[in-house]
């Protein structure tokens, strides 16, 4: 089950123009420095730019995935984004649980499993992010706060569902604010939530970690033992970085 895997979210960032030459130059520069198929890379554009994005990407060793989706098939939700809407496009990946959403857009467990299950629905793989804050590990309960937050979520999930998850550890604190977790951190944490899978369903899913990974600090990160890969935000807008992330 296990994969290397690098997901850039763009978050609210690119426009149209800098979507499609950043995607374009991408996959050139792939295809010159050789970049081998033994890794998944994935890209979260913005929501109007997921249809183009795909169209450029088809037939590559590129995904794209959506950054966020609503939990309910259709209706009065205005300026919000359904699930079988993204699949139209072809999209068959999304984050979901990402800090920003949880924090900004007050997306508590309870709605978080409501997205898990549609998405699921649809066929959807899901980048389910989990991390605690500066004052939670300050007080020594990370463990506690993840285990809670795939609880309350994810392990409502069957055997079957389970495969088509990654899970990104993010702590909280670590996200754009340049600081990372020690690599004895993150490790620590991604064994216990190895061991939380293995436990429950016997699975041995891929773990990201997710937190001002970049191009110069990506390499020790990855050579965790229970490290599978990243979720970039800042390091990948840009497109030099990125490639060095990806080449980590
Ligand atoms: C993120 O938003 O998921 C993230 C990890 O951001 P950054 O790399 O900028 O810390």
């Amino acid at each position: 089950m296990r994969k290397k895997i690098v997901i850039a979210n763009w978050k609210m960032n690119h426009d149209f123009y800098e979507t499609t030459s950043f995607l374009r130059s991408f996959l050139r520069i792939i295809f010159e420095k050789k970049i081998n198929h033994n890794k998944e890379i994935i890209i979260a554009p913005s929501f109007p730019f997921l249809h183009i994005s795909n169209q450029i990407l088809q037939g590559t060793i590129l995904h794209v995935a959506a950054q966020n989706i609503h939990y309910m098939e259709k209706g009065s939700y205005t300026g919000e984004v359904s699930v079988s809407m993204l699949k139209s496009i072809g999209i068959q990946k999304v984050i979901l649980g990402h800090s920003e959403r949880r924090e900004f857009f007050y997306e508590k467990n309870d709605i978080l499993l409501k997205k898990i299950k549609i998405a699921l629905k649809y066929g959807f793989h899901i980048i389910f992010c989990v991390g605690e804050t500066d004052i939670e590990r300050n007080k020594n309960q990370q463990f506690n706060v993840v285990k809670n937050q795939l609880k309350e979520t994810v392990f409502h999930c069957s055997l079957n569902d389970i495969r088509s998850f990654y899970i990104a550890y993010e702590p909280i604190w670590a996200i754009g604010t340049g600081k990372t977790a020690t690599f004895e951190q993150v490790q620590k944490m991604h064994q216990f939530i190895r061991s939380l899978f293995l436990e429950k369903y016997g699975i041995n899913l891929s773990i990201l970690y997710g937190g001002s990974i970049n191009e110069n600090n990506a390499k020790d990160f990855f050579l965790q033992k229970d490290i599978d890969g990243g979720l970039i935000g800042n390091s990948s807008l840009e497109l030099e970085k990125f490639i060095k992330i990806v080449q980590s």
